[in-house]
């Protein structure tokens, strides 16, 4: 990941985590209050109306036990009494619709509004008869439409009850008592009997015609409770609820709440909150996105410049700040000129260099070309003067021969005579080493590869030294396994090496030693061996052996013979079968030779 984009990670992790968690809790805790606030004051709303219903109730039913105690109720005069019952009437406007006396008969003897009639079956008369207040259940009036409720009282006089007194009261000052409860623009409150009828609402409709106890709050009041809770209401809304139980009157009062409208307040907060919150957010990613390209962009360009430097491009990078990383970047800038200064100067040397190699190069070329002709040269010359040499030296041996095999010719001349071959035979020796080698050399040899038995080419090559062996009193031990496989090679340049190597082991193993020729067959080949138990040759010799007319020592060659070509020709044969030679040896102890041949 990108260091700026870690960098951001980094600042919303350390601020949004810690941000939201606060905003989160205060949120949680603020609804909370704000939840309990809105509970409480409709709970307060509910109680307090709840409590101004109950008195205002009370002042009614007070009204009557008065009127109904009052001397004028008694006496009966209709002047006095009209006059007595205005005064209640002025002073609470609207809400006595009717006061009237009745008989023990249930006979109306007098009405403030001049009604007359019987009322003996109706429950306020027969339970006030009985010397009890009563209040009615609500009802509407025919007249007004609006609730109403009867209260009535027993007149006594002397103790004894001489009729009842009625008021039939006009329930409309609630609706201004319950005006005072805050129930937002789609809330409702309503007064249930115990029974569950709305017996009062705003809506003067529902009055006396719905049955709602299925209601929590309406069940609940109607157990006689009071209380707050949050519920599905009759309409099938969700609601705060809040209900008051009149115990006096079996009246509930019930006021609900629209739940969104009521936690309208948390739900805002929480509105602003995550405004707030974005807002942050927002904030942070800004600063974090600023901050950020302002820690990156050096970083970054450090970066260029570094890829740069590795692409060979040593350009200064601009310093964008003092701090920690503008020094760098000026340390980075004073190397990278350095750096360039530098190369600008290695490049002169290296400039120098290449013209000095390239005119070196073309001498090398030049040498070498001259080198290949004189090789040419050489190599024509060598085949050209072994040709004309060994043409006449074979035509000297004849004649050599054949004088020698004369019968007649004197002893010492005789001996002049083999001398004459035996050193014409050297010389042809020696021509025919010198063209091998430089057909060789010249990588002319070309090798009649077959499959043959390496036994064969050693008792061949052993055959042709058998003789110098025994007068040297040498013995030669050939030891192959019998089952050794055949070989890949050319049998006569085979001969030619085992010939040499057999030699070289005659030559320079003293009397009464011996030499041992031995195979052994590996996975990827047969190594055959010759050992030897002569003189040996010196560490610090043993390498230049293989070299061209190289002799160990000088002296020993002229006791033993030979001219020091015989293992360079040995050694480019087998390099033409595709292995080498080695050597190994301790000075006094002898020496071993050994070769890999592919098998056939
Ligand atoms: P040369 O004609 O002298 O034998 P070679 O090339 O065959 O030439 O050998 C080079 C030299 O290596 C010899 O002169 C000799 O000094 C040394 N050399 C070769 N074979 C042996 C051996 N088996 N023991 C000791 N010295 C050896």
């Amino acid at each position: 990941m990108r260091l700026r984009s870690e960098l951001i990670i980094f600042f919303l992790i350390i601020s949004v985590v810690p941000l939201s968690s606060v905003v989160y809790i205060s949120y949680d805790f603020s609804k909370l209050a704000i939840r309990e606030s809105v509970m409480s004051n409709l709970l307060g709303a509910t109680d307090n109306t709840g409590n101004v219903i109950n008195n205002w109730m009370d002042a009614r039913k007070d009204d009557i036990r008065v009127i109904s105690q009052s001397r004028v109720t008694l006496t009966m005069q209709k002047e006095y009494f009209i006059e007595f019952l205005d005064t209640f009437e002025r002073e609470h406007k609207g809400v006595y619709r009717e006061f009237y006396t009745l008989d023990l008969d249930g006979n109306i003897i007098f009405s403030n509004i001049y009604r007359t009639g019987n009322e003996r079956p109706e429950t306020y008369f027969i339970e006030a008869s009985k010397g009890k207040m009563y209040l009615s259940d609500v009802y509407k009036s025919n007249i007004t439409g609006a609730p109403e409720i009867i209260i009535t009282n027993p007149v006594r006089n002397n103790g004894k009850i001489i009729g009842v007194f009625a008021a039939r009261i006009s329930l409309e000052n609630l609706y201004r008592i319950i005006e005072n409860i805050d129930i937002g623009k789609s809330g409702e409150v309503f007064i249930v009997n115990q029974k569950g009828d709305i017996i009062f609402h705003e809506n003067r409709s529902l009055i006396l015609f719905n049955n709602i106890n299925n209601n929590f709050a309406v069940r609940e009041v109607t157990y006689e409770k009071n209380g707050i809770n949050e519920y599905v209401n009759y309409k099938g809304e969700n609601v705060l609820g809040s209900y008051y139980w009149l115990p006096l009157y079996r009246w509930g009062l019930i006021a609900e709440k629209n739940i969104d409208e009521a936690y309208a307040g948390a739900l805002m907060l929480g509105k602003v909150m995550v405004e707030i919150s974005m807002l942050a957010v927002i904030g942070v990613v800004f600063l974090a996105l600023v901050v950020s390209g302002n820690i990156t962009r050096p970083v970054k360009y450090l970066e260029d410049g570094a890829f740069g430097m590795l692409r060979g491009n040593f350009k200064q990078i601009p310093v964008t700040s003092r701090n920690e990383i503008g020094r760098l970047t000026e340390i980075f800038n004073s190397t990278a000129s350095e750096l360039l200064d530098i190369r600008k100067k290695l490049e002169a040397k290296i400039d120098v260099a290449n013209k000095d190699l390239e005119k070196k190069n073309k001498e090398l070329i030049n040498a070498n070309e001259e080198l290949k002709k004189l090789d040419e040269l050489k190599s024509d010359f060598l085949s050209l003067v072994s040709h004309e040499l060994k043409t006449p030296l074979s035509s000297m041996k004849i004649s050599a021969e054949y004088l020698e095999s004369d019968p007649n010719i004197a002893p010492d001349k005789k001996e002049i005579l083999r001398i004459i071959v035996r050193n014409i035979d050297r010389q042809t020796r020696l021509i025919n080493d010198i063209l091998d080698l430089s057909k060789i050399e010249a990588g002319k040899t070309e090798l009649k590869l077959d499959i043959i038995s390496i036994r064969e080419i050693a008792d061949a090559s052993h055959e042709n030294i058998k003789q110098v062996a025994l007068n040297k009193n040498i013995s030669i031990n050939i030891d192959f396994p019998d089952d050794l496989s055949q070989v890949m090679a050319d049998r006569d340049k085979l001969i030619i090496v085992l010939n040499n190597l057999f030699e070289n082991a005659l030559k320079f193993t003293p009397e009464g030693g011996s030499i041992i020729l031995s195979a052994k067959e590996n996975v990827d080949g047969i190594e055959v061996m010759m050992k030897d138990t002569g003189i040996g040759i010196e560490n610090e010799k043993l390498e230049k052996i293989f070299d061209k007319f190289y002799q160990v020592d000088s002296s020993s060659r002229r006791k033993t013979g030979g001219c020091g070509l015989g293992l360079s020709i040995s050694s480019g044969i087998i390099r033409a079968h595709g292995s080498v030679i080695h050597v190994e040896s301790e000075p006094g102890k002898g020496c071993t030779f050994s070769f890999k041949l592919k098998k056939g």
